[in-house]
Formats: C-alpha cells, sequence, structure tokens
C-alpha cells in the first residue's frame, strides 16, 4: 500500500456496522434510511430495469436527469446552471468529491476543511498528494469555529475550500455570517470552494440557520462546485446517484477525472432520480418533518438515559456527551456499546485531527423507523 493511504483503516462506517450486525445491534451507527424512497422512484426504476435502460449511459449522465437537477436548483435555491455543461452526474456525492480534488489540486496544494470531516475527505486529500488544513468545530454552543483560526488556514498552496453543510457529524447548518467570511476569504485569496450539499433538503424548521448555497453569494457562482447525492434525500443511498453544478470549465475538469474513475455509473437509477427530483414540495417538506420528528424522539430518549445532548439543525445525525455515563472516550464507548447495551453508534472523534475538543462525543444516526429508535432508547436506558 502507497505511503500516503497507511494511515487509513477501514472506515469507521464498515467497522461499526460490522459489530452491529455481529452483535445483533441497533444500529444507529452508518447514516442510512430503513425504509426505502418515494413509491414514483422506485417505480420508475423498476421500469427502467425491464425498459433495456442497462448498458452504458452517456459521460455526464443521461440528459433527462441532468435537465432534472437543474430544474431542483433552480426551484429550491434560484441557481440556474446549464444541463449541457455545467452539470455531470457521479457515482454518488463520494466519488466527486475525490474526482474534484485530483481535477483542481497538485501534489503540495492545500485544502482547507473543517474539522470534523466526513471521513472520506481526508483520504480523498491524500490520493490527490493534496494536504488538509483543518479548522476545528467546537463543540460549545453550536459547533462554532475561530475565525481567525480559518483565516491562518489559508496560504499561498491554498487551491479550494471543501464545506460541507449541513454537516455531518455534528448536525451544524453554517449560518450567513460564517458563510460570508468563508466566502470572502474565498474570494480574497482567489481559491475554489467546493460544497458537499448531500443533506440540503435536511435543515429543520427550528435551526438556527436556513440553509444557503455558498455559491448564491456574490461572486461565488463562478469559483463554486456544488455537490450533491440522491442518496439522502431519497433514501436510496445504495443507488449512488450523486451529481456536480459548476461552471463549465471546471466541470469539464472534474469530468476529465471521473470518467477514468468510473467512466459512468448507474443507469437504470438515473431516470428514476429524474423523477424524484421533480416531486412537487410536499414530498420534500413531509420528508424533513418526518425526520425532524425522529430527531426530537431520540434526542429525548438520549436525554433520558443520562446523556447530555447537543443540538442538531439539519442532517441525519445527532450529537451526544457521554462523559456523564463513562469514563472512556467516545472510541472505546462504541466499541463495546453493541455488546453492552445492544445499540451502535459513531465516535464523532474519528473525524478530528485534533480531537481533543470531541472525544467525548458519539453521533447517532436517527433515520430510522420510529419503532427501531424506541428499541435503542430502551436498550440505552440500561437493563
Ligand atoms: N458527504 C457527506 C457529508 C455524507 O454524509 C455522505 C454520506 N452519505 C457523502 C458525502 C457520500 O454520499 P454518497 O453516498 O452520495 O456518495
Ligand atoms: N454517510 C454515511 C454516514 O455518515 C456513511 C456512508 C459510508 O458508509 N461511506 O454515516
Amino acid at each position: 500500500l502507497v505511503a500516503r493511504m497507511r494511515p487509513f483503516g477501514t472506515t469507521i462506517f464498515a467497522e461499526m456496522s460490522a459489530l452491529a450486525v455481529r452483535t445483533g445491534a441497533v444500529n444507529l451507527g452508518q447514516g442510512f434510511p430503513d425504509t426505502d424512497g418515494p413509491p414514483e422512484m422506485l417505480a420508475a426504476a423498476e421500469a427502467a430495469l425491464r425498459g433495456g435502460r442497462n448498458q452504458y449511459p452517456p459521460g455526464p449522465g443521461i440528459p433527462e436527469l441532468r435537465a432534472a437537477v437543474a430544474r431542483h436548483q433552480r426551484r429550491f435555491w434560484d441557481l440556474r446552471y446549464d444541463p449541457d455543461g455545467e452539470i455531470l452526474i457521479t457515482a454518488g456525492a463520494t466519488e466527486v468529491i475525490a474526482a474534484t480534488i485530483m481535477a483542481l489540486c497538485e501534489p503540495g496544494d492545500e485544502v482547507v476543511c473543517f474539522e470534523p470531516f466526513y471521513d472520506s475527505y481526508a483520504a480523498s486529500i491524500a490520493l490527490a498528494g493534496a494536504v488538509r488544513r483543518p479548522v476545528t468545530l467546537y463543540p460549545d454552543g453550536r459547533f462554532a469555529f475561530d475565525p481567525g483560526q480559518l483565516r491562518a488556514a489559508f496560504s499561498d498552496r491554498t487551491r479550494l475550500v471543501l464545506l460541507n453543510s449541513p454537516h455531518n457529524p455534528t448536525g451544524k447548518v453554517f449560518t450567513r455570517d460564517e458563510l460570508d467570511l468563508i466566502a470572502r476569504l474565498c474570494r480574497d485569496h482567489d481559491v475554489y470552494a467546493v460544497t458537499d450539499e448531500v443533506y440540503e433538503h435536511l435543515v429543520f424548521t427550528d435551526s438556527a440557520a436556513p440553509h444557503v448555497p455558498l455559491a448564491t453569494l456574490d461572486g461565488m457562482r463562478e469559483r463554486t462546485l456544488r455537490i450533491s447525492s440522491a442518496g439522502k434525500t431519497f433514501s436510496c443511498t445504495g443507488w449512488k446517484i450523486g451529481w456536480v453544478s459548476g461552471p463549465r470549465e471546471l466541470i469539464s475538469a472534474v469530468t476529465r477525472v471521473k470518467q477514468f474513475l468510473t467512466y459512468v455509473n448507474g443507469a437504470p437509477f438515473q431516470p428514476a432520480i429524474a423523477v424524484a427530483l421533480d416531486l412537487p414540495d410536499a414530498y420534500y417538506r413531509d420528508f424533513r418533518d418526518g425526520l425532524q420528528a425522529r430527531r426530537d424522539r431520540l434526542a429525548d430518549g438520549l436525554a433520558r438515559a443520562g446523556l447530555r445532548v447537543l443540538p442538531s439543525e439539519g442532517t441525519y445525525f445527532i450529537t451526544a456527551d457521554i462523559s456523564g455515563v463513562s469514563d472512556g472516550d467516545g472510541i472505546a464507548f462504541c466499541r463495546e456499546l453493541p455488546e453492552r447495551l445492544g445499540v451502535a453508534a459513531i465516535p464523532t472523534q474519528v473525524f478530528y485531527d485534533n480531537a481533543e475538543p470531541a472525544r467525548t462525543l458519539v453521533r447517532f444516526a436517527f433515520c430510522k423507523r420510529e419503532e427501531v429508535i424506541d428499541e435503542a432508547v430502551r436498550r440505552l436506558a440500561g437493563p
């Protein structure tokens, strides 16, 4: 194994899901829903499978899906992208995050990102030979960062900022003020922004901030690659259909890399996601409201089990501090929890380079049926 990949073991999600299966634990670790997405989408996939749409789709993705992605961004965010040349369909957000970094970064270039970061970020940066410059989100209050630390993270070598909002694992939604500062620094240092917005439809109604795509801020559309994915919004994480939107030259650069990673992907799923994206606003509202109710259900249960629950403004996830119920850190807690109480969760500290502020934080996923959340809560309350 090449040196730059040696620090990366098995992903925490695979480790904890395997542990959950082995112990029969309720899996509130890896973030995947336990119900299927909208029936219209499932019917469209079935029709595509039986309708002969099983061969290589066009390189940038099928035209009907690119058009639907463009309509969707215009409907929700008033962002306009040309489906011919400004939108690329990819094998999920994961692939295009990697392809984007590989397309834009020379070895030694720096990527500013906020820690805790989604686990593929560090590996994708390393694969490109680039260097991550983490800015810490502190767990007090609402996972704010120190603006001075953000400013100091920029250098002559900075090539791009990788921003995830709504944010996994914390559930933070970046505020307009925070985004304004990030945008200003991108403009001042003339760097690109890559935004991971896979949870764009999961911002809860009681959140401090609405979701604002960074590309909508002044001078940002021309330097932003905006990434999203169908997995979360339509409860089909295994289909791996994602997309990136941005200015033509940048999309062309990312396409150059993507074509040699997977070439194309997900032929019969692409028409189905086109159908899903065009679902009426009510679908998106009910989807969010349903998850918000399950967030509250899990938060109440965690609090009753003696954990200190931090606010979750969006995503599938909520964070709890275990220091009131355990002497160890989050990793030790999560490694023994499936065996001890029959529940699996994810230690937040694995997503940090400087994990000190998050030693006792644990992430729980609430994208599960109510009875599953209730069972997890019953188990966490103890024997
Ligand atoms: N980014 C974030 C923040 C995520 O939580 C995930 C996991 N769903 C991904 C990217 C990967 O998305 P996909 O499954 O579409 O590759
Ligand atoms: N995004 C999911 C999570 O954060 C996991 C995806 C994966 O396993 N790669 O739980």
